[in-house]
């Protein structure tokens, strides 16, 4: 067992603050990593703050993690010392069940997710990446081929990234499809870059007039800015498909009506209130779908990773030091982040 620095919140109204946690020694199977970058997602502000149910306090959020195994299980074969690695949503799962056995333990009933996830490790829940380490079975442990000098930008891609890739893979999007992003934040503009190298014709949906240019140059052929009601008119009837990332309850309907024949309005935004219901004349009409989708397996996070170290993408980020993440969190909730934070784990002592 190893004592480590962490941050994280003793309560739903607290900041963020340093922790001495514990981690345990690693098993057969486990990976140890010394954790070097990790992602700032909105999940872990809803999380921290309670603004879902169950949050189990001490909590120490973080699923974007980076960094080099620093020793390895008797019986783990597929990673050494001084590997690459990240590790994204996901600790366990049951391993046996249909989800499993498919590469879906991100839809396992016993998934365990990285952090406020049940294990019998100290305290009884999961901590996160906010850390300068982490012990993880190896089932759940990802390569990463991009560079060394991308590592801090890979991080988003263990979630923000496999978020957005597995919807767009599994609607199909590609050449000659029609896709729109809503919302330019962490798990949007990463949407942008991929729906882009996926080669799909790509609208980006922001209700900042500030991004419209930014969005551009992440590969968006076209910005819509959504509180403007006659550029939203201009696109009615000619989506295959969109994916909305927004993190705040919103009228669905003014995006439904964009979506032409059999087209899917994707979710994956989790606000911490339910969005106003549709009108359900805005299916009918065209046999329109509203669906959902959570995070992705371990191969499909692999594939994304590999995905994108052969196209050469990674985030957009805004890299900050440990004492920053309450000041990084208010930034967020403003929409004031291009486009995603990164904590430097190194600037968390000893
Ligand atoms: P984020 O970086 O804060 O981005 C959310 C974006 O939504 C904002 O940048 C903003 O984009 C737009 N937005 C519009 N109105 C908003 C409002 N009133 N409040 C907040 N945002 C608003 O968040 P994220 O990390 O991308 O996460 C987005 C959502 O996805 C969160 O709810 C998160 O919990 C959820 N999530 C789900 C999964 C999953 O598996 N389904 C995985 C990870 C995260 P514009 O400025 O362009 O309008
Ligand atoms: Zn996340």
């Amino acid at each position: 067992m190893s004592t480590i620095t962490a941050y994280g919140a003793l309560a739903g109204d607290q900041p963020l603050k340093p922790l001495q946690i514990t981690r345990r020694a690693p098993g057969p199977h486990d990976v140890q990593i010394a954790i070097a970058y990790c992602g700032i997602c909105h999940s872990d502000l809803h999380q921290v703050r309670s603004e879902w149910a169950g949050t189990r306090y001490p909590c120490v959020p973080g699923h974007e993690i980076v960094g080099r195994v620093t020793a390895v299980g008797a019986h783990v074969s597929g990673f050494k010392e001084g590997d690459l690695v990240g590790v994204g949503c996901i600790v366990d799962s049951c391993q046996h069940c249909e989800e499993c056995e498919e590469g879906y333990e991100n839809y396992c009933d016993g998934m365990v997710p990285t952090y406020n996830g049940p294990t019998e490790d100290e305290p009884g829940h999961t901590l996160g990446g906010y850390a300068q380490q982490i012990v993880v079975h190896e089932r759940y442990v990802l390569r990463i081929r991009h560079p060394e000098s991308q590592l801090a930008a890979v991080a988003p891609l263990l979630c923000a990234g496999i978020t957005t890739y597995s919807p767009l893979r599994h609607w199909r999007v590609g050449p000659g499809r029609k896709v729109g992003v809503v919302g330019i934040g962490g798990l949007g503009h990463m949407g942008i870059k991929l729906a882009r190298a996926m080669g799909a014709d790509v609208v980006a949906f922001t209700t900042s007039e500030s991004k419209r240019d930014a969005a551009t140059a992440l590969g968006a052929h076209e910005v819509v800015v959504s509180r403007h009601p006659h550029e939203m008119a201009t696109h009615r009837g000619s989506f295959d498909f969109i994916l909305n990332t927004v993190a705040a309850p919103h009228q669905l309907d003014d995006y439904l009506v964009l979506l032409k024949r059999d087209g899917v309005l994707g979710l994956v935004g989790a606000p911490s209130s339910p969005h106003p219901s549709p009108n359900v004349f805005n299916l009918i009409m065209k046999r329109r779908s509203i669906a959902g989708s959570l995070i992705g397996g371990i191969p499909e996070t692999q594939e994304m990773l590999d995905f994108c170290a052969e196209h050469g993408i990674v985030a957009d980020i805004e890299l900050i030091r440990a004492e920053q993440i309450n000041e990084a969190y208010e930034r967020m909730l403003q929409g004031k982040v291009k486009y995603r934070f990164v904590i430097d784990i190194a600037t968390m002592g000893s």
